[in-house]
C-alpha cells in the first residue's frame, strides 16, 4: 500500500522520536551521576530534575533540524552542522571530537572520517544513537530510511558496522512509525526480521539482530548478557540489545526505558535508541507514551531547534 506523508506528520513523527530518545539519553545519564541508582529507578523513585541530555540528543536534533529544513540528508551541511553545534561537555568520545574538530578546521568529512581509529573509520555507537527521528520521518519508506541513514552516518562512521547500526535504528524506527499510522502493532518477531532484512549478512550488526530475534521472551538481564550492553561502545555491542528492547516494548515506553536502566552499561546510548524507536510508536503524552513529567524533567531542547524559523 502507498500512501502520501505530508511535511507536518514528518514532522510531528521525528519530533516524537526526538522526544523518546532525549528523554531516554537524559535519563539514562542520570545513572552515571554519584549518588543516583537503578535499584531506586526500579522501585519508582525518579532522579531529581534537570536531566542534562548528552552527545546522542545534541546530534539528533541536528539530524531533526536538517530533514526539516531541506526535506533529506545533505552530507555537506550535515557534517559541518554536527561540528558547529558540537559541546564537547555533552559527554562526546574521543574519535568523535578528533572527527568533528578536522571537519570544523576545514577537512573534507570523507577525509576526517576516515582518518578516525588509525583509518579504519568508526564504529561506536555515534550514528545510531542520533537517528531514530530520522526513521520516523520515513514511515512510509524503510528503503528510504535506510538509504539516507546510511547517507547520515557516513559523515562522521566510515567503518560498516558504524552504518549498519544506524542503518538497523532507523529501519525499525520507519516501521514503529508506520505501525503507528495504520493502527497495528507489529509482531516483535516481524519487526526484528524486516531490519535483519536490510543489513549486510555478512555484518555484526546483522548476526546480533537476528539474535535478538531468537532471543525475544527471555529476561532483559540475560539478553544484554548474550548480546552486549554498549559498554564496548561499539554498535554491534550496543544496537541488537537496544533493538530487543524496542521490539519487545514498543507500546510501552517506560517499560522499554527500565529494561534499559537494568541492563546498565552505556545507559544513556540505549534508551536514547530504544527510546527513540518506541517513542515514534507511543508518541508523548499518550497511554504508554514518553510520560510527560519525564518530558518535563528534561532539560529543554537547545534553542537553535526549538526557536521558529
Ligand atoms: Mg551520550
Amino acid at each position: 500500500m502507498t500512501f502520501t506523508l505530508f511535511p507536518d506528520t514528518r514532522l510531528t513523527l521525528a519530533r516524537d522520536a526526538l522526544a523518546g530518545l532525549s528523554v531516554g539519553d537524559a535519563l539514562g545519564s542520570q545513572f552515571f551521576v554519584p549518588g543516583r541508582h537503578p535499584d531506586d529507578f526500579a522501585a519508582g523513585q525518579m532522579p531529581a530534575p534537570p536531566w542534562q541530555w548528552t552527545d546522542d540528543t545534541e546530534m539528533a536534533c541536528s539530524v531533526v533540524a536538517a530533514l526539516s529544513e531541506a526535506g533529506r540528508i545533505d552530507r555537506d551541511a550535515l557534517a559541518l552542522a554536527f561540528a558547529q553545534r558540537c559541546e564537547p561537555y555533552r559527554g562526546y568520545g574521543p574519535g568523535a571530537i578528533t572527527i568533528l574538530r578536522l571537519i570544523r578546521a576545514g577537512t573534507p568529512w570523507p577525509v576526517a572520517a576516515a582518518s578516525a581509529f588509525d583509518g579504519q573509520g568508526s564504529c561506536g555507537n555515534g550514528a545510531a544513537m542520533r537517528v531514530a527521528p530520522l526513521g520516523a520521518w520515513y514511515a512510509d519508506s524503510t528503503r528510504r530510511a535506510a538509504d539516507q541513514a546510511r547517507a547520515s552516518a557516513e559523515v562522521t562512521h566510515a567503518h560498516p558496522e558504524g552504518v549498519a547500526g544506524a542503518v538497523a535504528v532507523a529501519v525499525a524506527a520507519s516501521l514503529a512509525a508506520r505501525a503507528r499510522l495504520d493502527g497495528d502493532r507489529p509482531e516483535p518477531a516481524r519487526l526484528l526480521t524486516v531490519v535483519a532484512g536490510a543489513l549486510d549478512p555478512a555484518g555484526e550488526v546483522h548476526r546480533g539482530v537476528r539474535r535478538a530475534a531468537a532471543l525475544l521472551g527471555h529476561p532483559a538481564g540475560e539478553v544484554a548478557d548474550a548480546l552486549g550492553n554498549g559498554s564496548r561502545v561499539t554498535a554491534q555491542d550496543t544496537v541488537p540489545f537496544c533493538l530487543w528492547v524496542a521490539a519487545t516494548h514498543l507500546h510501552d515506553y517506560p517499560a522499554a526505558i527500565r529494561a534499559c536502566v537494568e541492563a546498565g552499561g552505556d545507559v544513556d546510548t540505549t534508551a536514547a535508541i530504544a527510546g527513540g524507536v518506541v517513542a515514534a510508536h507511543t508518541g508523548v503524552g499518550t497511554p504508554g507514551g514518553v510520560p510527560d513529567g519525564w518530558l518535563a524533567a528534561r532539560e529543554p531542547l537547545p534553542a537553535w531547534l526549538t526557536a521558529p524559523a
